[in-house]
């Protein structure tokens, strides 16, 4: 949903400048879970005086803000996304790195039941399924 990190900044008093309403505009329209080249090369295509270290900056306090969440896929760069507002969890395909989002009320509920028997109360939980896709059958 765009805007939707521009009204987190300023629910959180965060100073948006155009250049960082620019890299929330990016980061807001993005289905994808970039990482910071990928917003770059985003933000530049609006704004060409955008640098990529302010693009570092900027996704850096966005991300101590809880605006957004920082992902690692296994491929040792750091990806972001829009912290969601209903949670999912994500399979990564090994062969192309695309990733994709599911949700699963029976793991949601078997994570609880897991914390619960170890005599937690589950507050949160990250879950990545590294995955190759099926060959189509005979
Ligand atoms: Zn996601």
């Amino acid at each position: 949903m765009p805007d939707r990190i521009e009204k987190l900044c300023n629910e959180r008093g965060l100073r948006m400048t155009g250049q960082r309403r620019t890299i929330a505009r990016v980061l807001s329209e993005s289905e994808d879970h970039p990482d910071v080249e990928q917003v770059y090369r985003r933000a530049v295509e609006i704004d060409s005086n955008i640098s990529i270290s302010t693009v570092y900056r900027t996704v850096r306090l966005f991300e101590e803000a809880n605006i957004l969440h920082r992902h690692d896929f296994g491929d040792g760069r750091a990806r972001y996304e829009e912290t969601p507002e209903e949670h999912h969890d994500h399979l990564i395909d090994v062969q192309t790195g695309q990733v994709i989002e599911f949700r699963n009320d029976e793991i949601e509920r078997l994570q609880e039941r897991i914390a619960a028997e170890l005599g937690y109360e589950l507050v949160d939980h990250r879950l990545e399924l590294y995955a190759r896709k099926k060959k189509a059958g005979p």
